[in-house]
């Protein structure tokens, strides 16, 4: 299966910064055809970037987006507004958990409005360290994406990306923790027992689930090679461009030599 990498570039670069930085990247990231690269600059970036890729090496996402499709809603944007812009979304990323307070049910309409303008939505979930030490990783995501994929049809799952991002691996958290392989491995078969729970076994085996959290060239390898792990949500190392393109070529082995298993 392909693997994917998304970097999020969060509150960083301006438009000119973006672009010199995607010239670069254009020069350092792999063209996989197992890998589907995908960077998520500002909004104010998504514009001339869109004009400037090259789509055979990497897709654009944005990092949020509003739930309405269009109306007065000042300083908004909308999924409609990002269509031809940008094929991805990221919806309840921690930071906007977190900073912004999102709840669990803007994070269900705006799934449903990027499936609504035919985009991609990249559902991030995860515990905080408090909810973990406390016993509540199973409860905790569970219900994060129960209430994250309520509207969501049995025709649209297959559409869907989750991201499992632990709040405390996250590199700008308080004190950023690398989890073990074996705590991502047990939030995948949770992630995978409630999907096929809500919309069947197949649904459950096939949904792309991708790790984030402190994720760099060094480590890639371990968290990429996680039993169930369909690729990396990467922070502050896509703004590296050989820490990124370094990620990408080892998701590229690791999904041909899953490739190879399989024949
Ligand atoms: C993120 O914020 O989505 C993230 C994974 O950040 P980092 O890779 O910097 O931990």
């Amino acid at each position: 299966m392909k693997k994917f990498i998304i970097g999020n570039w969060k509150m960083h670069l301006n438009v000119h910064e973006a672009s010199l930085f995607v010239a670069k990247l254009a020069q350092t990231v792999p063209t996989k055809r197992n890998v589907e690269v995908v960077i998520c600059p500002s909004f104010i970036a998504l514009q001339p970037l869109s004009l400037q890729i090259n789509y055979r090496q990497m897709k654009l996402g944005a990092q949020d987006c509003y739930w309405r499709d269009s109306g007065a809603f000042t300083g908004e944007i909308s999924a409609t507004q990002l269509r031809g812009l940008a094929q991805y979304v990221l919806v309840g990323h921690s930071e906007r958990r977190h900073v912004f307070d999102e709840d669990d049910r803007e994070i269900r309409f705006k799934v449903q409005a990027v499936l609504r303008n035919g985009l991609v939505p990249v559902l991030c979930i995860g515990e905080t360290a408090t909810e973990r030490s406390d016993g509540d990783v199973e409860h905790i995501i569970g219900d994060q994406l129960v209430s994250g994929l309520l509207n969501v049809g049995a025709d649209q799952i297959d559409e869907v990306l989750i991201a499992y991002e632990p709040v405390w691996a996250i590199s700008t958290s308080d004190k950023p923790i690398l989890p073990e392989p074996q705590d991502i491995e047990a939030a995948v078969k949770i992630i995978r027992a409630q999907v096929a729970h809500m919309f069947g076994r197949e649904a459950g085996k096939n949904i792309a689930v991708l790790y984030g959290g402190s994720v760099d060239k060094d480590n890639a390898r371990t968290y990429l090679s996680v039993d169930g792990i369909d690729g990396a949500l990467v922070g502050g190392k896509s703004l590296i461009a050989p820490e990124f393109a370094g990620i990408v070529e080892i998701a590229s082995e690791i999904a041909k030599s899953e490739a190879d298993k399989d024949e």
